[in-house]
């Protein structure tokens, strides 16, 4: 007897009809003879719904109470699957992060997993129940809620398959698999197969929203075997994330990523000396925001340079804040940014062996008149930021190029 975790995001979840049919499909896996867990996120909509709630009584909410509010999405949606698993006839004990001791640092919001004691889960499991267990959530040491981060029930349902040992975990989404890019942006995109851990990781810190990447990284450590499956339709197929295979390298690129979340900030006329890049970024890494993107740029004339980089939307105006403070400081000419930025992405482990890829990618971007801002690349994937009104259209493009006029060179075929 097999021990399976499945997952069901926000869309599989969001009405009485969905958690129904979500139901019958774990009594369906249960009736195959499966122990199983079932990790549940908050009904579509929901958590974005408490956030807004937040928001129209404070222009700050305290992060402690904000988690206390937004981890109740997950627990409704817990109690509504183990009451219906109930009503038919199956044994179902459902489960909040207290009770399962997941335990989290302190930070609200983003906190990461520092444990989880599987012995109640197990037990619950050995009485010949199905547990049911709110996604997103845990507890820190003081016994405060916390939450991991939005679409971290992904995170959950792989922290509890690594803790349990699980045979494999089951994401069930509103996509019957990863595609070789966004499906609701790329009428041609298809389905992956099987994908590396690294190349899904790149894809999901890269936008590819369909795993969260926390998630993925945690499969890759514990080496959780990972499928991804539509919850809509019947049948076996799906993506499986897992080692990388050697067939793997044949094809130069597996998939597009587009990331429409991005702002640029440039300091221009700042001095060319030791120190300056520390002293701009410090602050901004104190601050716990993530800088992605740098590029320096020496202006010849007068022996000062431009400094550009790319950060969170979400993060713009908080960075712009900081930025302008050491701008000052250190005498640079200027700030300016450009809140709408998109980041496009080719990213694949046969990038390492195929030469040329990244040419390719400019010739294409070029051929329909897009501007690129700025190039970064890695052993497994290139990124170019560019106007956000051209993200889509980059996508497609691209994807086109790289993975649509020759089906036999991506991995869903070659599988
Ligand atoms: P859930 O609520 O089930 O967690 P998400 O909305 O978080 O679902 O993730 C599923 C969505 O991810 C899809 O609807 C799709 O638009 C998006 N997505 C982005 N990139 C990809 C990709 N490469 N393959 C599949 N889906 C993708
Ligand atoms: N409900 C949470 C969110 O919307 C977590 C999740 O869906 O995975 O971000
Ligand atoms: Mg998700």
């Amino acid at each position: 007897m097999g021990l399976i975790v499945q997952k069901y995001g926000g869309t599989s979840v969001g009405s009485i009809e969905r958690i129904k049919a979500v139901a019958d499909r774990v009594a369906r896996t249960r009736a195959r003879g499966e122990r199983l867990v079932v990790v549940v996120s908050a009904m579509a909509g929901e958590t974005n719904r408490l956030f807004a709630l937040a928001q129209q009584l404070s222009d700050a909410p305290n992060p402690r109470e904000t988690d206390v509010l937004v981890a109740t999405g997950e627990q409704v949606s817990a109690a509504l699957l183990a009451i219906r698993l109930q009503a038919l006839g199956l044994p179902t004990v459902s489960f909040l992060a207290h009770q399962l001791k997941i335990i989290t640092d302190s930070r609200h919001g983003g906190a990461r997993i520092r444990s989880i004691d599987g012995g109640r889960l197990r037990a619950a499991l050995d009485g010949g129940n199905i547990a049911v267990v709110a996604g997103y959530q845990g507890i820190d040491p003081a016994g405060d809620i916390t939450t991991l981060g939005r679409g971290a029930s992904d995170l959950t349902a792989v922290a509890v398959a690594a803790a349990l040992e699980a045979d494999a975990c089951e994401i069930y989404t509103d996509v019957d698999g990863v595609y070789t890019a966004d499906p609701n942006i790329c009428p041609r995109a298809r389905r992956l197969e099987r994908i590396s851990y690294d190349e899904m990781l790149e894809m999901a810190g890269l936008g590819a929203k369909v795993l969260q990447l926390r998630s993925v990284e945690l499969a890759r450590r514990f080496n959780v075997p990972l499928v991804v499956r539509s919850s809509f339709t019947e049948g076996d197929g799906g993506t499986w994330v897992g080692q990388e295979e050697e067939a793997m390298e044949d094809v130069m690129v597996a998939g597009v990523t587009l990331d429409q979340n991005q702002s640029k900030i440039t300091l221009t006329g700042v001095e060319d000396r030791a120190g300056l890049a520390a002293r701009i970024f410090g602050p901004i890494a104190d601050a716990g925001m993530v800088v992605d993107m740098i590029i320096q740029n020496a202006r010849s004339a007068d022996g000062r340079t431009d400094l550009t980089f790319t950060v969170a939307r979400g993060d713009l105006r908080p960075a712009l804040e900081l930025v302008k403070v050491v701008a000052g400081e250190i005498g640079a000419a200027g700030v300016r940014h450009e809140e709408q930025v998109a980041k496009v992405s080719i990213v694949g482990v046969g990038m390492r062996t195929h030469a040329g890829v990244a040419a390719k990618m400019f010739a294409v971007l070029a051929a329909e008149g897009i501007n690129i801002e700025m190039i970064a690349t890695s052993e497994i994937k290139v990124s170019v930021v560019i106007n956000a009104k051209y993200g889509e259209l980059a996508m497609r493009a691209l994807h086109d190029a790289f993975l649509g006029d020759d089906p036999g060179a991506a991995k869903a075929q070659s599988a």
